[in-house]
């Protein structure tokens, strides 16, 4: 049996953090605000995994007004949902993400971004995809106060 989920997630800029999408730290005068390390790659994708499942969401799972969650490695939380997933019988077969900025160009980082995901999720790196775009300069994520990312995932009965 074959399950699908999609993940959404947002996080403001904010200067004085480092700015962490997929496990990468990406050189950026700005980073991301959040009570984790606000890695959006990360949580969108915990969250489309988490829907297919039928699990829950992220925020049940790792409440940000839990102090032991602060300033997590996001990385680590998507592992440990995946985790939860298997043992429901599910793993991860493919997942896509597109991440939506304008700033920074993200394109010589996505490699390392799917290599970084696929590693800690404990799957091949043919099955994670992850795409950038911008907003055409529309709205929120075009003034630049922030970005956003959308993830699909597909989990199969093991
Ligand atoms: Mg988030």
């Amino acid at each position: 049996m074959t399950r699908v989920g999609i993940g959404y997630d947002s996080h403001r800029f904010v200067a004085g953090r480092p700015l962490i999408l997929g496990g990468v730290t990406i050189p950026h005068p700005h980073g991301l605000a959040g009570h984790s390390d606000a890695d959006a790659v990360a949580h969108a994708l915990t969250d489309a995994i988490l829907g297919a499942a039928g699990a829950g969401n992220i925020g049940e799972l790792f409440p940000d007004t839990d102090p032991h969650w602060k300033d997590a490695d996001s990385m680590e939380l998507l592992r440990t949902a995946h985790e939860l997933v298997r043992g429901r019988g599910y793993s991860l077969a493919q997942a896509d993400c597109s991440v939506i900025t304008e700033r920074p160009r993200l394109g010589p980082h996505l490699g390392a971004m799917a290599a970084a995901l696929a590693s800690r999720l404990g799957v091949e790196a043919a099955a994670i995809s992850v795409k950038a775009k911008t907003n055409e300069g529309m709205g929120f994520i075009g003034r630049g106060e922030g970005l956003a990312v959308i993830a699909v995932a597909v989990l199969e009965a093991r």
